[in-house]
């Protein structure tokens, strides 16, 4: 017999995120989404503060978002990719390809970030393969996180992603030590010794490095100094190793440039796109890289790239995509991620003081607070919802990532909520 009750139903059948099903976390249903606002079933409204996983950058229901897959479900919601093409597809790869460094020209377009990563990493194999040399091991760092299908578990952090449970199974890979010195930090060339043994090593081994540009997101919120990436691009030269950069978190924008690796002035041999694509709405992702790469990977096997999703180049996806990047750039980023940025300096970096708070890092639209002690999920989610905001902290980080169109007082009262949030102590472990 099935349950009546919606949220137990919901507790009792549906896996949410890194969830048990025995123990499930409490959930909020939501109802409807506008601007920077949820609106829960209780009536309740929260201030965002997540854009659903660096997603919506513009904010939800955004007219123009929705226009754009009210014109494109007229014509057709989806046709197959394999033989055949559409406008919407190919208006998005053009856009694509003008907003990215010139070599990067030929493209993959994917369901969802993990599984660009997975084309990615297939790509380094299959390019590796038409040069006709053996190459099978990836170079990622600790604390990294490329997403939660095999091939990208196996280059995220052993240890976050509990490699121990899937070992046997799971590739095994090499990790570097991963950056110490901050953003803003001196630079210190023992940072890079790590990276630079393992790579000069192994390279003859290697495939590719794959690294997240300037802020490791999941794996840890962790800001570091452009140097190293710099670095990394300039070993990957020497060794003849591929460069996989995975911008699916930090790109259009959030870190204040609209590819977070500008900050390290370099160019990846593979970039990988997702998160903020289509502006929250739809899932699609894409991968990226160059003729040489492209048409390398044509010789390793019946020239093809072994790689084709059901529903790849989705129309809707792509029409929204587009609309998104339309929007981005009429919207001036720029300014707004600029705004949010001073905000979160004067405002969010105080917090440094408090006793409870070991760290605070901020860049652009991304502000992290890194506390002393465990938080207790459950016990601050419901903390911050009865404040009226959507925040969903992690191990000891409190994070905000908000839309770009927040506005002051919005942004103002997310950051008090963390305030009042690290100050009570049954948030803690
Ligand atoms: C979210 C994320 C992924 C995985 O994307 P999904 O769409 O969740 O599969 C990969 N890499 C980074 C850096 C991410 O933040």
């Amino acid at each position: 017999m099935l349950i009546k009750n919606n949220y137990n139903f919901d507790r009792q059948h549906i896996w949410h995120p890194y969830s048990s099903i025995k123990k499930p976390f409490p959930c909020y249903q939501v109802i409807k989404a506008k601007g920077c606002k949820l609106k829960l079933n209780n009536g309740k409204t929260l201030i965002d503060g997540m854009s659903s996983w660096l997603s919506a950058i513009h904010g939800y229901n955004h007219p123009r978002l929705n226009l754009a897959i009210k014109k494109q479900i007229k014509k057709m919601s989806h046709v197959m990719f394999g033989g055949l093409t559409h406008i919407s597809a190919i208006s998005l790869c053009r856009k694509l390809i003008e907003i990215t460094p010139l070599p990067l020209e030929c493209i993959f377009l994917c369901d969802s970030g993990s599984v660009s990563i997975e084309v990615s990493m297939k790509m380094a194999l299959q390019y590796w393969l038409g040069r006709k040399e053996n190459r099978q091991k990836f170079l990622a760092l600790q604390y990294s996180y490329h997403g939660d299908t095999f091939a990208a578990m196996s280059v995220c952090d052993p240890k976050n992603s509990m490699h121990n449970l899937w070992k046997g199974y799971l590739t095994e890979n090499y990790f570097a030590e991963a950056p110490k010195c901050g953003f803003y930090e001196n630079w210190s060339i023992k940072d890079f010794d790590d990276f630079a043994y393992l790579i000069e090593k192994h390279h003859k081994k290697l495939a590719a490095v794959i690294i997240e540009p300037i802020v490791q997101g999941a794996g840890g919120m962790r800001i570091y100094n452009p140097k190293y990436l710099q670095l990394v691009r300039e070993y990957c030269n020497l060794y003849d190793v591929l460069l996989i950069v995975d911008e699916i978190a930090t790109g259009f924008g959030r870190t204040g440039k609209l590819f977070a690796f500008e900050y390290s002035d370099i160019e990846p041999d593979i970039l990988c796109l997702g998160k903020a694509l289509t502006g929250g709405t739809m899932t699609l992702a894409a991968t990226i890289t160059t003729r040489e790469i492209a048409d390398t990977i044509s010789n390793s096997y019946a020239n093809c790239f072994m790689h084709g999703p059901t529903f790849m180049g989705n129309p809707m996806a792509c029409a929204v995509a587009v609309e998104n990047l339309n929007i981005l750039q009429n919207n001036d980023w720029v300014h707004q991620v600029g705004n949010i940025e001073k905000q979160l300096f004067k405002f969010l970096l105080p917090l440094k003081n408090s006793q409870q708070v070991s760290d605070i890092r901020i860049l652009g639209a991304i502000g992290v607070v890194e506390t002393n002690r465990s938080i207790d999920i459950a016990a601050i989610q419901n903390f911050f919802v009865r404040q009226g905001v959507w925040i969903r902290p992690f191990g000891k980080l409190i994070y905000l990532v908000p839309p770009y169109i927040i506005k002051e007082h919005e942004l103002k009262k997310l950051i008090e909520s963390i305030f009042l949030a690290i100050e009570y102590p049954l948030n803690f472990l």
